[in-house]
């Protein structure tokens, strides 16, 4: 069983770190949720971003348009802006994608976090907060995942997940990092004001695809498998607001500035709701019909993935505040009803 550490509490609501911060992938989704939280609270934050898949107009603190792949780059942004810590979201997320090219996964997930981790330790910054996923997990053989489950993961993306983790952990043993690798169930919903959601092209997620289809942007969407061993027979997630995220990625600054690390926990609500679920809540929020088409099962989707446990709890003090997925589904509509077609628009 887990025992909990005799850390003093800490209140992700209140957590100010020292900056300026350095947040890696800040145009991004939950980066650039995160960044509008560190501006929030007054923490000075530097943005380092290739525009790849993120998006300049969701960043209006100072901006770096630097590739990974260049570390000499990496080493004038530090140089420049003397960061006291890193926040790093900038990674390849598409398990399908990851499945057929799985040379871009290692390239820019490991590859450029060695890039990155490299040029921190020449700079001398020791702190850092690290996107992991559940795809750490692999296939569950025991529900809820907690953190004592096997890191067993299927897909290339997992496994360059995994791989980072190791890195970080190997570093902090020989070099004196300070990390934290938070491993995120699925991150869903917008910002509270609306000016900040998600937008990836291609759209591969189920939330935002499904309101795509009640602004009638598509016909209908296509349900992956209603044949699996769940009360509904479609599978079952657990979706975590990208506001509750981004409030224990400063927990978790404040956390390494104290010297506390390493620091590896899930965040996720702990409750899942199926595919059609999910669906059902778009038509109640969007008042849309939102019509479906079933299709075979997606490759590599596990039945039911949802967090357990309470260590986010007992190492940063976060809990979801915003766990039901109607207010998830809520705030992704209301940020999409503002960007019919994403930032562009
Ligand atoms: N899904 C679906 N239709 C879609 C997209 C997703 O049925 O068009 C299902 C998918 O099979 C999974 C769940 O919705 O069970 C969440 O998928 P998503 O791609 O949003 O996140 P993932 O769990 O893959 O990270």
């Amino acid at each position: 069983m887990h025992t909990p550490p005799a850390w003093p509490p800490i209140d992700p609501d209140r957590a100010n770190p020292a900056g300026p911060v350095l947040v890696v992938g800040g145009a991004g989704y939950i980066g650039s949720h995160t960044v509008r939280l560190l501006e929030q609270r007054k923490v000075p934050v530097v943005v380092l971003d290739n525009l790849s898949t993120g998006h300049r107009e969701a960043v209006r603190v100072p901006f770096e348009h630097c590739e990974l792949s260049d570390r000499a780059a990496i080493a004038k942004v530090l140089a420049k802006h003397q960061p006291c810590a890193v926040v790093h979201f900038a990674a390849k997320c598409y398990v399908g994608e990851s499945v057929t090219d799985p040379a871009k996964y290692y390239r820019e997930n490991v590859i450029h976090t060695f890039h990155l981790l490299e040029e921190m330790r020449a700079a001398g910054i020791q702190d850092l907060v690290f996107s992991s996923s559940c795809a750490t997990y692999g296939e569950p053989t025991k529900l809820p995942l907690t953190e004592e489950h096997t890191q067993l993961p299927i897909s290339p993306y997992g496994k360059t997940k995994l791989h980072m983790e190791h890195m970080l952990a190997d570093y902090a043993r020989a070099y004196g990092l300070r990390f934290a690798a938070l491993r995120y169930f699925n991150a869903a919903g917008a910002s509270q004001a609306g000016d900040l959601g998600e937008d990836h092209d291609p759209e591969t997620h189920l939330i935002p695809l499904v309101l795509q289809v009640a602004l009638g942007q598509r016909k209908e969407i296509a349900i992956f498998g209603d044949d699996y061993p769940t009360p509904d027979g479609t599978c079952i997630r657990d979706y975590v607001h990208v506001e509750d995220l981004a409030r224990a990625h400063l927990a978790a600054l404040v956390r390494l500035q104290e010297g506390r690390a390493p620091i590896l926990c899930n965040l996720g609500t702990g409750t899942g709701f199926s595919v059609k679920q999910v669906i059902q809540t778009a038509r109640k929020v969007t008042g849309h019909p939102i019509p479906v088409r079933i299709e075979p099962r997606r490759p590599g989707d596990p039945p039911e993935l949802y967090s357990g446990g309470t260590l986010a709890y007992d190492l940063l003090g976060w809990k979801p505040r915003r766990a039901g997925i109607e207010e998830i589904v809520r705030d992704a509509w209301n940020f999409l009803s503002k960007h019919r077609e994403g930032y562009a628009h």
